[in-house]
């Protein structure tokens, strides 16, 4: 047999021994798109680098090799959670995969230590602050090392959105190893600029580099401006009934409080984050594995190597901080190659809310938060193809619009921008093409500053030619260039914008260019309002709020009540608008509260209930957000000291209150449908007589208002103080 011949039979040989072991270890028949390829590259020694969108089998490519190979691959993983997950999938593979890090006892440390230098652990995961330690170096040096994956390894770039510092000692630790041990880097996030950084780093630029597309075929994108966004949430989750779906949330209080929200809407929704107890984060999280609850709502902790396939739907319920961090969540939907939606509620607020957590970093940091915020930013204004936007940031070009995204099913109107573009790439020139979208919107507007003076460009041919326009427009024309190709961000400075080759081509032969403009959300935000203030106008039914208002009348004549005392007008409307036929339902109505909803409500239900059945109605009740009793601890603690008796002003000054704030939070408990008990205070204020007069005033009033009251029993004999004292005691004592 040949040389050549032995070559090809060893190969052939190799490759069926691959599948072997992959359909014996991991059950899989087949390996998905170039996972071979890579893990081919790995056994035969080369440094590999590979990007690869979440959830397209990326672990895989250092594993299998690991189960190969002589010796210890070691995984530098950047989370412990991520560490022991992984460690536990590869145990129950019956392959022997350890960890190393802080949670392990001596003890235990040292028996992992032992199995490895007797080259029984087959992998071998540890931080990269365990790295960096003495005795870690120390063992390794006894061990033989396979190679060295490096997971997550946009964590080393401080371009990458969860930057650690210590990833940047790892090329030094490695080297420090001693032999030539091959290095195999992963990342699902990698733009460009991060993966030059990543390669730069850990001196790999002979790396085989393994990019599959980013493009994740089967998810809709979708941004939507953030107005009542409570209610599109819950109207869009029951919407998606019995679905599962994860709503990432930027706060842990934030997380808390819309799985509460989702939990009073009749939502199966739990909590996870970080600052949950442990074993109550793990039963939530195996809660949403086996269905047992429909939707998790997480801080972004969740779901680093969470292999559900069938989540169906991602929302980001406030704005993301990178367009990586987005686009790694929301890879986390349609795993299975099912339709995923990812809708992403978007405000500017949130952007400069992310910008103030970021004031106490170090200025580079800083700096590069403020940029990577700014790309969110200009991705969710603009109105261009989602998918077109997120594969040019991820270095992907993608000529056509995709269809299948919001900008794409619900296109703006485009406009002939041939001549503006053209000024644009005529400024990049003329400019030298050595600054940003900023200065370049600042030359085309003819705007003044001490950088546009001291480089001369106030005298540039292009100066001011496009002063008939503002600096968003320019901006977004200049993105929408880059977009298209005919200007290109430069890799090596940052912000600076290039002149490609197409765009030079452009210059000489200019053609018709259509550009959309950016999203106008204020815009859209208030035209959506005046159609919901047109649909409620129009919304409660007449014949119904009469007959409920004939019943108030009523019933309040019977109880010899004023008919305010029962419910007010602006909550008949809205019974009359979302037909409550439960008492919980009715419980929901604002101004309504669980107590008044006991004591007055039943006759309510019941003329409800008839009309809607008389009438054929459908009730809206599934769009009616319920919100979550939310006592707050101030709340809790003011009913606790009045049930103590305990002196206002006292309540008011031991929780920094003003007397007139204090009066606030106790006016809310007591139209939450709460009775205080105020009389022990009134009493020390206000003699029987002037109490009894008030009362009656109330009593025998149409409205509770307090300057009327002010107006009727005047000035002169009571503050409005008073008359608020004791109209809470009223409600507490007929309403409540
Ligand atoms: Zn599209």
């Amino acid at each position: 047999m040949s040389a050549v011949n032995q070559e090809v039979q060893q190969e052939v040989q190799q490759q069926a021994d691959l599948k072997g072991k992959l359909k014996e270890v991991f059950g899989y028949g087949q390996f998905r798109g170039v996972q071979e390829d890579i893990i081919q590259n790995v056994i035969a020694g080369h440094n590999t680098f590979v990007i690869m969108p979440t959830g397209a089998g990326k672990s895989l490519c250092y594993q299998l090799p690991a189960l190969v190979l002589p010796g210890t691959a070691i995984v530098i993983s950047p989370l412990i959670a991520l560490m022991k997950n992984q460690v536990d999938q590869l145990n129950a593979f019956g392959v022997n995969a350890q960890f190393l890090n802080s949670t392990l006892s001596k003890s235990e440390m040292n028996r992992v230590k032992r199995d490895v230098i007797s080259g029984e652990v087959r992998l071998l995961y540890v931080a990269p602050e365990s790295l960096t330690k003495d005795d870690t170096i120390e063992f390794l040096h006894k061990a033989t090392i396979s190679f060295v994956a490096i997971d997550e390894a946009h964590c080393i770039s401080e371009w990458g959105h969860d930057f650690r510092p210590e990833y940047r000692k790892i090329r030094g630790i490695i080297d420090n190893l001693g032999a030539n041990v091959p290095i195999i880097a992963l990342t699902a996030t990698a733009t460009p600029k991060v993966q030059q950084d990543i390669q730069k780093n850990l001196q790999m630029d002979d790396a085989s580099v393994f990019k599959t597309s980013f493009n994740r075929t089967n998810l809709y994108y979708e941004v939507r401006p953030k107005h009542n966004t409570k209610k599109q949430l819950i109207q869009y989750v029951k919407q998606h009934k019995d679905q599962a779906g994860i709503v990432y949330c930027l706060s842990r209080k934030k997380v808390e409080e819309i799985a509460e929200l989702l939990r009073v809407n009749d939502v199966r929704a739990l909590p996870y984050h970080a600052g949950l107890d442990p074993h109550v984060r793990m039963a939530n999280q195996d809660a949403f594995l086996h269905e047992e609850c429909d939707v998790i709502v997480a801080t972004i902790a969740f779901g680093m190597g969470i292999d559900k396939p069938d989540v169906r739907f991602v929302i980001h319920y406030d704005t993301p901080k990178s367009i990586e961090g987005y686009y790694q969540e929301t890879g986390r939907g349609g795993r299975d190659g099912m339709d995923g939606d990812c809708l992403m509620f978007y405000s500017y607020d949130d952007i400069v809310k992310l910008e103030k957590f970021n004031k106490d970093k170090p200025v580079t940091e800083r700096d590069n938060g403020k940029q990577l915020l700014q790309e969110m930013a200009n991705y969710a204004d603009s109105a261009v193809c989602r998918r077109k936007q997120l594969l040019h940031y991820f270095g992907e070009v993608y000529a056509k619009d995709c269809g299948f995204c919001d900008n794409c099913r619900h296109p703006k109107e485009r406009f002939e921008a041939q001549a503006e573009v053209l000024l644009a790439l005529k400024a990049a020139v003329q400019t030298g093409e050595r600054f940003g979208l900023d200065h370049l919107g600042t030359v085309l507007m003819g705007m003044s500053n001490p950088h546009v003076v001291s480089y001369g460009h106030n005298s540039l041919p292009v100066y001011g030619q496009g002063s008939g326009h503002d600096a968003q427009f320019w901006h977004s024309l200049l993105r929408q260039s880059l977009l298209n190709g005919l200007l290109a961000k430069d890799v090596e400075n940052s912000g600076v914008i290039r002149v490609t080759q197409k765009g030079l081509d452009f210059i000489e032969n200019p053609h018709s260019m259509k550009l959309t403009k950016d999203h106008n959300y204020d815009e859209e935000v208030k035209e959506e309002q005046q159609q919901e203030d047109v649909q409620l106008a129009a919304g409660h039914d007449e014949a119904l709020f009469d007959m409920l208002k004939a019943l108030r009348k009523k019933v309040a004549n019977q109880k010899n009540l004023p008919p305010y005392v029962l419910f007010q007008d602006p909550s008949l409307k809205e019974m009359a608008t979302t037909f409550p036929t439960k008492m919980e339902d009715l419980a929901h109505v604002s101004g309504v509260g669980q107590g008044k909803a006991q004591k007055f409500g039943t006759p309510f239900l019941t003329l409800i209930k008839q009309y809607v059945e008389d009438n054929d109605i459908t009730t809206a009740a599934d769009v009616v957000v319920k919100s979550a009793v939310n006592k707050s601890k101030i709340k809790i603690y003011i009913i606790q000291q009045i049930d103590k008796k305990m002196d206002l002003e006292e309540i008011a000054s031991s929780k920094g209150l003003e007397m007139r704030e204090l009066m606030e939070e106790i006016e809310h408990i007591c139209y939450s449908g709460t009775k205080l008990n105020l009389g022990y205070y009134i009493n020390g204020v206000l003699d029987q007589d002037r109490q009894d007069e008030i009362y009656d005033y109330f009593m025998s009033a149409s409205t509770d208002n307090i300057a009327a009251a002010l107006k009727e029993l005047g000035t002169d004999d009571y503050t409005e103080e008073d008359l608020r004292l004791m109209r809470i005691k009223f409600l507490s004592e007929v309403a409540n």
